[in-house]
């Protein structure tokens, strides 16, 4: 009876071990394009330039917040907006595109792709586009929600024109972080052609003044912040 327990015991982490596993191949990306699949994290560029990316707004406290410092710093980011806050607040949507940054798809309902069937996925990317239709430009790039996807939801954005961008500095910031925390993460990471993952989806957030400070020393360190679109054009194929 014992024996069979540790048996068990022993299978179940064997199991728990190799699902572990299997999610973490899934989930891995490489450190540019992911031939495979075409997922983009970074940029190889010699070019001191960088994008910020802010996900799951518009939220009506936070974005204005955020658009304020950007206007301030005269820098430019991209969005990857929600659709079901899109649809609530169409009018921060369009101040986000008069002010000159890019809005780009994070799905409609920040549901995991992964566990959704095709048409579902697809409905997530349509419901997103028809609620932007009226305020913004199509996009063109995309986000799955907790950068969850696999090889057939990168090829169904691909065929609605999108290409799926994730990040390569992770801020931490839609966990409350301290401001100096956010910040040493960008500092402490960033390269050339790196893709910052920040959030405008809750309130309060670090986000706002941290990336009031991230703008003053990424510039004072060289760097130039570009939009994700922007920041594709800096692609270098290394021979
Ligand atoms: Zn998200």
């Amino acid at each position: 009876m014992h024996k069979k327990s540790v048996l068990r015991r022993s299978f179940f982490s064997f199991t728990v071990l190799a699902v572990g596993l299997m999610c973490s191949i899934l989930y891995q990306t490489v450190d540019v394009f992911d031939d495979k699949s075409r997922v983009i994290k970074k940029i190889p560029t010699t070019h001191k330039v960088v994008a910020i990316t802010v996900d799951d707004g518009p939220h009506y406290k936070t974005t204005p917040e955020i658009l304020m410092v950007l206007k301030e710093k005269q820098a430019k980011a991209t969005f990857f907006v929600l659709g079901k806050n899109a649809e609530v607040h169409p009018e921060i949507v369009a101040q986000t595109v008069a002010e000159g940054h890019e809005i780009a798809s994070h799905a409609y309902s920040h549901r995991r792709l992964n566990r959704l069937t095709d048409a579902e996925v697809v409905d997530e990317l349509e419901r997103l586009e028809l609620v932007l239709q009226p305020v913004a430009p199509k996009p063109t790039l995309f986000r799955p929600p907790d950068g969850a996807y696999n090889d057939g939801i990168v090829a169904l954005a691909r065929e609605r024109g999108y290409t799926t961008v994730l990040w390569s500095v992770d801020t931490g910031d839609w966990r409350q972080l301290p401001v100096e925390r956010v910040v040493k993460a960008v500092l402490d990471n960033v390269q050339p052609g790196s893709i910052i993952l920040m959030h405008d989806g809750q309130y309060p957030l670090p986000t706002p003044q941290a990336m009031s400070i991230i703008i003053d020393k990424l510039r004072a360190q060289g760097y130039q912040l570009v939009t994700v679109s922007e920041l594709l054009q800096y692609y270098e194929v290394s021979r």
